[in-house]
């Protein structure tokens, strides 16, 4: 069609050329009848293209102007590729309305980011949980109106996987868990969560486990008492020797386990805090190789070697960190048979402190692992009872590392052993 139209031209052109140097050979001026044929020619392009640009600049919803030949269907041309991306703009607006209504009907804020962090667009639900107003809010810096500490450095981290807790901007009394994803060039969208009655519920649940813990002490020392009492009758009274020995021995396992109960809802209640004090990971880690070599009566079977680094210090809490290492030692020493060795290592890198027990024990199934920290998650309830577990020391461990923005890596073979290991970030390291 295209080189039709362009055939039709040149023909045009070459006819035009032709007929004017005939006339101007009967006329006896073939030069100037050529020279009028071509100004002619050249003034009805001019024409044509004056009657598109017109037609361009004036109004597109108009037919385009007729022509004949090239002309003709280049303005053909133009008017379709100009009616089908009216047609795309109106699907894609369609679409992106559609979008903004669904995130208008939502209960949960949303607000969409350009790219340099200032505010595109948000939903009903922003103004009542941010405080943020839609179009008066459009394209301020987000960081200017949404400002609690946790969400700054959250939202600065630009690592988006888990979302953060902050209070409500506009009433303190409510929390909002938020959450960022990115999508398209460079854009991010925000949701905020009102989780006032689950946070609610979550401090009475740790208030609750921390009283009951709390008024079971006192009976607990008493019972603990009259047991020892007893045992001082058993000569007389020899058949009672077996029963005492077992109310001994649950007296003890209900002591650890209330002591383990409140020291994890301690570690819960207190506010998340950065550390001044600097605690040699080095020194602490030979005190629980020796702790763990010396204290565990019935665990003395197991080769415990160290290898630190000397000069490693972080900034942190000496008593919750001497617990959590300590506990991840006297593990490796439970769940090793007689004889197992426990490689205990303590280093420093370009990413951190590390410190990590491996051990060539029973190993861990590795569906269990994610399971691990949880709240009395016990793989083997009887053993872990027998050595004398709560099931709540990889609880503590992996609270006491969150206040020290550390992380837990358990890898393990079924049956071949386990490594345990605290990453500290390049932060906490001091000089
Ligand atoms: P517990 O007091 O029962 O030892 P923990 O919270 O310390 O509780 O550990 C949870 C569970 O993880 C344990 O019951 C045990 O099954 C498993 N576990 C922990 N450490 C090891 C290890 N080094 N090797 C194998 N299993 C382990």
């Amino acid at each position: 069609m295209v080189e039709n139209n362009w055939l039709k031209e040149l023909n045009k052109v070459l006819l035009l050329i032709i007929g004017a140097t005939a006339i101007g050979w009967l006329i006896g001026a073939p030069w100037r009848s050529l020279a009028l044929g071509s100004l002619l020619y050249a003034g009805w392009t001019l024409l044509q293209l004056k009657r598109i640009h017109d037609w361009l600049i004036k109004n597109t919803e108009e037919d385009p102007p007729l022509g004949s030949g090239v002309w003709g269907e280049v303005c053909d041309r133009i008017y379709h590729l100009q009616k089908r991306q009216k047609r795309i703009r109106a699907k894609l607006e369609s679409d992106i309305a559609y979008l903004r209504d669904s995130f208008a009907s939502l209960n949960e804020a949303v607000v969409l980011l350009h790219d340099n962090s200032t505010i595109d667009w948000c939903n009903e639900a922003a103004k009542h949980s941010l405080g943020f107003r839609y179009p008066e809010d459009q394209n301020q810096y987000l960081l200017n109106l949404l400002r609690d500490p946790a969400f700054v450095k959250y939202y600065e981290s630009n690592n988006y996987q888990d979302g953060v807790e902050i209070a409500c901007p506009i009433n303190r009394d409510r929390r909002l868990f938020v959450q960022i994803t990115r999508f398209g060039k460079g854009n991010r969208m925000l949701f905020a969560r009102d989780i006032t009655e689950l946070h609610k519920l979550e401090e009475m649940r740790r208030d609750f486990v921390s009283n009951v813990s709390h008024e079971l002490r006192t009976p607990l020392t008493v019972i603990s008492g009259y047991i020892d009492n007893f045992n001082m009758f058993v000569s007389q009274v020899p058949k009672m020797e077996k029963p005492l020995q077992q109310m001994a021995q649950h007296a003890k396992r209900m002591e650890s386990l209330l002591r383990d109960l409140l020291e994890l809802s301690r570690l819960e209640t207190l506010p998340h805090e950065m550390h001044k004090t600097v605690v040699s990971l080095s020194q602490l880690s030979k005190i629980v190789v020796e702790e763990a070599k010396g204290g565990i009566p019935n665990l003395l079977h197991r080769e415990i070697t160290l290898t630190v680094e000397d000069d490693i210090s972080i900034y942190g809490q000496q008593t919750e960190l001497h617990s959590a290492l300590l506990n991840l030692v006297v593990n490796a020493c439970k769940y090793t048979l007689e004889g197992g060795k426990i490689e205990v290592r303590c280093w420093k890198d370009g990413n951190g402190a590390h410190f990590s027990v491996k051990d060539d024990g029973i190993g861990i199934d590795p569906i269990q692992i994610p399971r691990l920290t949880e709240r009395f998650y016990r793989i083997d309830k009887s053993r872990s009872i027998n050595t004398g577990g709560t099931g709540l020391g990889l609880a503590i461990v992996k609270r006491v590392l969150q206040r020290h923005e550390a992380e837990l890596d358990i890898t393990s073979t079924l049956g071949k052993g386990s490594t345990f290991t605290c990453h500290f970030p390049q932060h906490r390291l001091a000089p």
